[in-house]
């Protein structure tokens, strides 16, 4: 029996599960696919807001992925990968198990970074935030609390460094909603606060219209903001911020900076210094050229500098396409068959929901100078990224084809 090319993919997210699909499809039964993944199941992260909001079941956002990549004969490791060994071409896994490889996909994610602002973490009691159904549970009680209070101040946004700015936004943007239905809007100040230079700026140096589209947004829901918000530190009624400004609180929901999954920094020459993994454009480690990296794990310099640090943001679009390239990639240096595709190339959907009314938002490619932007607002596209979400589950469970309408 021909021996087969081994593949481990790391991470069950965006990233891991659309490579290893995509890896069986190019690939065929020339290789032995394996996905190692911390968790057991799959999770529609970009419905977490509505989830804090009341408006969403957490559990109708998961799906175990041990059958549908076994349906695809992907061998399913629920398990922690601990180290990677690059010469030996290994990871080894919390359980003691070693698995070899002559390709790797990294599809790690990012570990979260609150120590650039002192009382933010959340395990301190005062903020909240939104990357995991259990953080989404718990923003749900104190949104839910704070609805029910006599009134109050939130203050919503992402700390020095952050790059997934979006959801931010979004939960600003629903809380606004959340309190107009419920006729309680006027009891309550809702205040954004931002490392980004202008509203809109999302990361990306802004895109086409999008920061007087946002404003007009903010003004006419009275929501208030700061922008190029160097946040310093949070105490239990108090954000504070570098210039002294103090933002009083009785909730606080932020996104912090990110650096890259242990197990990458834990490699010598793996990761830049906070962890994320410089490639080539067609997704390689420039250090190790078996290692590819897809999603959030990959470096991606910031278009332009900014007064206060704002990181390039990593969209679950974009993050499935790398994955794509990166699966195509790997079948092109096994098969020798096909071209490289350039797997930084990614022109970028995003909806910005509000709970009522969404932001549709095209951009190719995500930084400029851009070929083409599309922005467009309307309630279609609330209901645009209700139906993604429902596509999305089904196509993490049957492998259907990629679709990009409404992230
Ligand atoms: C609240 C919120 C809303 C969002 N909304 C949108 C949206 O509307 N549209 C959009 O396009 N994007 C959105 N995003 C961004 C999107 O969720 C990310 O781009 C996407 O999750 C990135 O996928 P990924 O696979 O690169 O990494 P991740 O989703 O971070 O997944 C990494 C996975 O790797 C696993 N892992 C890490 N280290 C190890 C290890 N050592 N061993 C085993 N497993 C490991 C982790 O457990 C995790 O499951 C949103 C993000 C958030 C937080």
């Amino acid at each position: 029996m021909a021996i087969k090319h081994r593949v481990v993919v790391v991470g069950g997210s965006f990233g891991g599960v659309n490579a290893a699909y995509q890896l069986r499809r190019k690939l065929n039964d020339q290789a032995d696919i394996v996905v190692i993944s911390a968790e057991a199941d799959f999770t529609f992260i970009p419905s977490l807001p509505w989830v804090i909001m009341g408006w969403r079941r957490a559990d109708k956002l998961r799906v175990p992925l041990a059958r549908p990549l076994g349906r695809r004969h992907v061998n399913f490791v629920n398990d922690q990968a601990t180290a990677i060994d690059p010469q030996a071409q290994t990871v080894t896994t919390a359980s003691g198990t070693v698995f070899p490889y002559d390709h790797l996909v990294l599809a790690t994610g990012a570990d979260l970074d609150w120590s650039n602002v002192p009382g933010s973490d959340p395990a301190e009691g005062t903020v909240h935030t939104c990357f995991t159904i259990q953080q989404a549970l718990a923003a749900r009680e104190a949104v839910a609390r704070f609805v029910a209070s006599d009134g109050g101040r939130v203050v919503i946004g992402a700390n020095p460094g952050a790059s997934c700015s979006g959801p931010a936004y979004e939960l600003a943007m629903m809380l606004d909603t959340l309190l107009r239905r419920q006729k309680r809007r006027h009891l309550f100040d809702i205040h954004f606060a931002t490392p980004e230079p202008f509203l809109g700026h999302f990361g990306v140096n802004g895109i086409g219209n999008m920061s007087r589209m946002m404003e007009d947004e903010f003004r006419s829901r009275h929501l208030n903001w700061t922008t190029n918000a160097a946040l310093a530190s949070v105490e239990p009624n108090k954000a504070i911020l570098a210039d002294g400004t103090e933002l009083p609180l009785d909730l606080a929901i932020l996104i912090p900076a990110f650096y890259g999954a242990q197990v990458v920094r834990n490699v010598e020459g793996l990761g830049n210094p906070r962890g994320f993994i410089p490639t080539d454009r067609q997704l390689r480690s420039t250090r190790y050229p078996n290692i590819y990296a897809v999603g959030v794990s990959v470096a991606i310099a910031p278009p332009a500098p900014t007064a206060v640090p704002v990181a390039v943001p990593k969209t679950g679009h974009m993050s499935e396409q790398m994955a794509t390239s990166a699966a195509t990639n790997i079948a092109v240096e096994v098969t020798g068959k096909g071209e490289l595709v350039d797997g930084l190339y990614l022109p970028v959907t995003c909806v910005a929901d509000a709970g009522d009314v969404a932001m549709f938002i095209k951009a190719d490619p995500f930084l400029p100078p851009r070929n083409s932007v599309v922005l467009k607002r309307g309630a279609r596209y609330h209901y645009l990224k209700l139906g993604f979400e429902r596509f999305y589950l089904e196509k993490v469970k049957r492998d259907l084809p990629a679709m990009h309408f409404g992230w």
